[in-house]
């Protein structure tokens, strides 16, 4: 879907945000996009309905663990201005990647 990059509303509209996968906003698919994504959208939301004003524009912001092996990983981020630059991958990073994920979902969940 034709999407504004920096507020995330389809294009020509005010009032339909985009997220995730559908956009057409030049950064990867994957989750991490339309997490930090919804971020962006929900505190715009609440910034319109509560002060009638736009809070922040997505920066493009996107943070991802890569798995580099059966044991070993490393993560990347990046956003508009800044291109991936993965570092050297560990053992440690594979081993925070699972207990993360773990977490993320418990959070979601609202059990943390
Ligand atoms: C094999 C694979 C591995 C991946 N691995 C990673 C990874 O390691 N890390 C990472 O960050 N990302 C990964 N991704 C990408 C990630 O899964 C997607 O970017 C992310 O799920 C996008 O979220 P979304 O909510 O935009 O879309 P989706 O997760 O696709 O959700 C869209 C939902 O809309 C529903 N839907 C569709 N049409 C309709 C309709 N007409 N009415 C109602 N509901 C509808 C679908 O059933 C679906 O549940 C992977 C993707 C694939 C395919």
């Amino acid at each position: 879907m034709p999407t504004d990059r920096d507020k995330l509303l389809r294009e020509g509209s005010t009032d339909v945000f985009v997220c995730g996968d559908t956009t057409n906003i030049p950064i990867s698919k994957a989750g991490s996009t339309a997490h930090f994504e919804a971020d962006t959208i929900i505190d715009n939301l609440v910034s319109l309905l509560s002060e009638g004003r736009w809070a922040r524009n997505y920066d493009g912001k996107v943070f991802c663990f890569v798995e580099t092996g059966l044991s070993t990983g490393t993560y990347v981020w990046f956003d508009y201005k800044t291109p991936p630059n993965p570092g050297p991958p560990s053992q440690m990073i594979h081993w925070f990647k699972l207990a993360y994920n773990r977490l993320y979902w418990l959070s979601a969940k609202g059990l943390l």
